[in-house]
């Protein structure tokens, strides 16, 4: 098996203390990359930093808990990291929440709160990272989009607003950084068993996944794989691509 396929890189995921990020964070690992995990609190972040050394306590990983949508902050986290590793060459912007709340109930508050961090923390994260990236010569930047980013979806509007905005920040990054030798993309899961998932009933996953033409809901380590992919030097030319790891689910 292929060993190596980050060695010597550093990188940050948001959101890795669980789900499709901690999948992320787990391959990042197996390929010899340090990572820095940022979880909502450092209690979590923590956490998963202990059980990914109890699995491999030669695993370079670390926890930080910065408030994502606020520049500042992270832009002060950012720079310890940089400080303490040299490097940063690749940045995860995964953390997110979901959203299914009707248009009748929907609150400003919660639509301002999925805005911030689905959204307003890949702006701030993104712009702490590149100047670091860009001192480097290279660096590679994936944000985590979704199916309803191409689709939409019919309760929770929130939600896929700010996939679809996602989708034009990638988009529009690839193509400002080219000249910088910084990559940009997304990655599009379908359906995936987290517990973002795992509070649905039973049944609703079974009809989501009669409607899928692979007859499954995804796994995370089969959407980390695109992420292992997109960071990795075997992603050289792809940049701006939105991928869609989502077994070819029709909406
Ligand atoms: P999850 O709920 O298992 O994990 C979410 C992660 O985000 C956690 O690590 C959590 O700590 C972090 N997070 C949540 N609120 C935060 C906050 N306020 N500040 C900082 N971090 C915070 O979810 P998941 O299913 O692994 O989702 C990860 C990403 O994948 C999200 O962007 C989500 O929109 C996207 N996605 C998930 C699915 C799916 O079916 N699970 C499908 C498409 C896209």
């Amino acid at each position: 098996m292929i060993k190596d396929l980050l060695k010597d890189k550093v990188a940050i995921v948001t959101g890795g203390t669980r789900g499709i990020g901690l999948a992320i964070v787990r391959k990042f690992l197996e390929q010899g990359a340090t990572v820095v995990l940022c979880g909502s609190r450092a209690e979590t972040a923590d956490q998963a930093v202990k059980e990914l050394k109890t699995e491999n306590n030669d695993y370079q990983v670390s926890g930080i808990a910065p408030k994502l949508s606020d520049l500042a902050d992270v832009e002060q986290v950012f720079a310890k990291v940089y400080q303490e590793y040299g490097h940063i060459d690749i940045l995860v912007n995964n953390a997110g929440i979901s959203a299914r709340e009707s248009i009748y109930e929907y609150q400003e508050n919660d639509f301002d709160k999925i805005v911030d961090l689905n959204l307003k923390a890949v702006f701030v994260c993104s712009k702490a990272a590149i100047p670091y990236m860009k001192k480097q010569g290279e660096g590679c930047i994936i944000n985590t989009s979704s199916m309803v980013s191409i689709y939409g979806q019919a309760s929770g509007c929130g939600y896929p607003t700010t996939k679809f905005a996602v989708n034009g920040l990638t988009k529009s990054l690839a193509r400002e950084l080219g000249k910088d030798n910084i990559r940009v993309n997304a990655v599009a899961p379908g359906v995936t068993r987290t517990d973002m998932v795992a509070n649905l009933p039973e049944d609703m996953v079974k009809r989501v996944s009669a409607g899928i033409p692979l007859g499954r809901v995804g796994e995370p380590e089969e959407v980390a794989d695109v992420f292992l992919f997109l960071a990795s030097d075997l992603a050289s030319y792809v940049t701006g691509a939105v991928i869609s790891v989502d077994g070819a689910t029709q909406v």
